[in-house]
């Protein structure tokens, strides 16, 4: 179960009803990261999600007049609370929330994480072990092992080095079969 969350009292009443994660999170407080500690609660920034949804406030009619401020201020704090969440050591696992913008900028979920304080590898692995830890398919999918399903992608250079690269795909193996983007 995924509660798709920004207040600190609904992450709070979502925590101790048992779901498995929390999307945003937004608004968490001390006690919101005492009680992910406590529960083992997986914790989904989506900062993507608030930048975009802030970048969109400021397009003239983009969203009714009403929704305007609240998706400024609320969009806008997401990456700090991942950073504050991260060094306090709750359990993050990748995810995007795309569709509240354009496909295609998902990958730039690890800029964001990475700009927030947490390492380019850490941040791959929250997509990849976390996410398949997360989502309960930690025996076929997240890790490159014998058994597991041969889905593995490529990028073109050093993501240690310039996390930008994780924008340049070019190698995708879905299932075995190989894409090639060149
Ligand atoms: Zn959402």
């Amino acid at each position: 179960m995924a509660a798709h969350a920004h207040g600190a009292e609904g992450i709070k009443r979502a925590i101790r009803a048992g779901v498995s994660s929390i999307e945003h999170g937004t608004l968490m407080d001390d006690e919101c990261i005492e009680l992910f500690k406590k529960y083992g609660t997986w914790y989904v920034p989506t900062i993507t999600a608030g930048r975009s949804v802030a970048d969109s406030a400021k397009i003239p009619g983009y969203y009714p007049a009403i929704i305007v401020p609240k998706a400024i201020s609320i969009g806008s704090q997401l990456q700090a609370t991942f950073g504050k969440a991260y060094k306090a050591g709750v359990k993050i696992a990748f995810g995007t929330d795309a569709a509240v913008y354009a496909h295609g900028k998902n990958w730039m979920e690890f800029l964001y994480m990475n700009e927030g304080g947490m390492p380019a590898l850490e941040a791959i692995k929250c997509a990849t072990v976390n996410a398949a830890e997360l989502l309960g398919q930690s025996s076929q999918l997240g890790s490159i092992e014998k058994g597991k399903l041969a889905d593995i992608v490529a990028v073109d250079g050093d993501p240690s080095k310039d996390i930008h690269v994780m924008g340049k795909m070019k190698f995708v193996m879905k299932d075995g079969k190989v894409y090639r983007n060149e």
